[in-house]
């Protein structure tokens, strides 16, 4: 995987994820550090976010992390 960019913006941090498998799909991992939550917009992690009854997953809550939310917070 590839970060193809990071912004930070007062409490939120947003990177372009880009997937090595098939590089022409990049998403999008956004982290609100005053809720600690963070959110994919991957269809893997929409599904995990259905289950969730918020709009993302604690910072804690790996179980519920995507390849992608898990890849960038081991990149930080
Ligand atoms: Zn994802």
């Amino acid at each position: 995987m590839v970060i193809l960019s990071h912004n930070k913006a007062g409490e939120f941090e947003d990177w372009d994820v880009q997937s090595q498998s098939s590089p022409d799909k990049v998403y999008l991992v956004t982290m609100d550090h005053d809720e600690k939550t963070v959110h994919c917009d991957c269809p893997d992690f929409q599904y995990r976010k259905n289950v969730l009854r918020f709009g993302g997953a604690k910072l804690e809550d790996t179980d519920n992390h995507c390849k992608h939310i898990k890849y960038v917070l081991n990149e930080k």
